[in-house]
């Protein structure tokens, strides 16, 4: 199942930078134009059996079709078998405590890694084709991940706000949800307060220090400003959503305490998918001032909010660690050796991402192993 969709992520890859559509016309032979046939179009299998050609006019196929439905294939089992089989995962609480059995509680948490888990392919393989990952990817994406975070447990494995408000408020965030809904507010609200003042200060700094070619047209300001004001958007309906919630926990008596425990990897997705933009937001506005160029990568900002969502403010911080040793341990050596192509971050921000998932237990023991955060 893995591989069909790898084969419909490639069609999703190839046509989406064009604005195509990703559903018609069907698949054909960008040589002949001849249509490919179903029994032609098994991911992997026919591209081996048909040693990568077109079956009536003997074009050639890229490999990188076969190989990317293998890879994808090969995620999606591993994902599964993640859930289902390793002990370390456990289903949401707030799913159990619901009563659902634990084999849906596990089938939406694959569900919900799994669409992540796609989405983040096809948005690195066109940033790697085309350094652009669509805001059709991106924006869509910062409204829909925080609900995805909800289903799956994978935010909650470095740092979870649950014990954090009661050893700094004294307060159960299950007995008192407002005691954590306020503190995500104290967070959020300036955050929005500072993005909405940050888009006149963007233009200046853009104006001041951005050498004349790197300048940005009005166009290019107004869709700089649309892209953050759409970001405000989105989080100022999902902190309402949160403060609704509240009250409706509050008000639920002692049912209260499902919604309350929902509450908590829904606020904690909140704040990751801030984290995830105002790092490379703030990054990219500071570095324009001191290296006196462009250093704002606007689509990986809008990019890594949704991952931020799925894992956690502190997954933020390693995936953004992780993707600049894995960026610069390519980068460098690319870079000497002349191949004056840009390199795009995008997928260095995917590769940092699962990386922080699969080994940032690991990686967090090794750091603050010593300290009581
Ligand atoms: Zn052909």
């Amino acid at each position: 199942m893995g591989a069909f969709i790898g084969s419909f992520l490639n069609v999703v890859i190839h046509r989406m930078p064009r604005n195509e559509s990703v559903v018609h016309p069907p698949s054909r032979c960008y040589s002949c134009g001849t249509g490919v046939r179903g029994y032609d179009n098994i991911p992997i299998l026919s591209w081996l059996l048909l040693r990568g050609r077109c079956r009536f006019c003997q074009a050639p196929f890229s490999v990188r079709y076969c190989i990317g439905e293998a890879l994808v294939g090969l995620m999606t089992a591993g994902v599964v078998y993640a859930v289902f089989v390793m002990p370390s995962y456990a289903p949401p609480v707030w799913l159990s405590e619901l009563g659902v059995d634990p084999r849906y509680s596990r089938a939406a948490g694959a569900a919900a890694i799994l669409i992540m888990v796609w989405w983040l392919w096809a948005c690195s393989m066109i940033d790697y084709d085309h350094t652009i990952i669509p805001d059709e990817l991106t924006k869509p994406w910062q409204l829909v991940a925080p609900a995805l975070a909800v289903l799956t447990p994978i935010n909650l494995m470095l740092w979870s706000p649950a014990p954090w408000f009661e050893t700094h408020t004294g307060m159960s965030v299950l007995s008192d949800p407002w005691a954590g809904t306020s503190s995500v507010l104290w967070i959020l609200l300036p955050c929005l307060a500072f993005l909405a003042l940050s888009v006149p200060a963007a233009r200046w700094v853009y104006g001041h220090f951005c050498p004349e070619e790197q300048r940005w047209s009005d166009e290019d300001h107004r869709g700089f400003a649309v892209g953050v004001w759409w970001f405000c958007a989105v989080t100022a309906l999902q902190v309402i959503a949160l403060v609704v919630l509240t009250m409706v926990a509050e008000s639920a008596g002692p049912r209260g305490g499902v919604v309350a425990s929902a509450l908590v990897p829904y606020a904690q997705a909140l704040m990751g998918s801030m984290a995830g933009w105002m790092s490379l937001y703030v990054v990219g506005l500071l570095g324009t001032m001191a290296f006196r160029r462009n250093a704002m990568g606007f689509g990986d900002v809008k990019f890594l909010a949704p991952i931020g969502a799925i894992i956690g403010p502190t997954g933020v911080l390693y995936t953004f660690f992780l993707a600049s040793v894995v960026g610069a341990v390519v980068g460098i050596p690319v870079r000497l050796l002349g191949k004056g192509r840009e390199i795009p971050f995008g997928p260095f921000l995917a590769l940092g991402a699962v990386l922080a998932v699969v080994f940032g237990h690991q990686i967090h023991a090794f750091i603050f192993g010593g300290l009581a955060i």
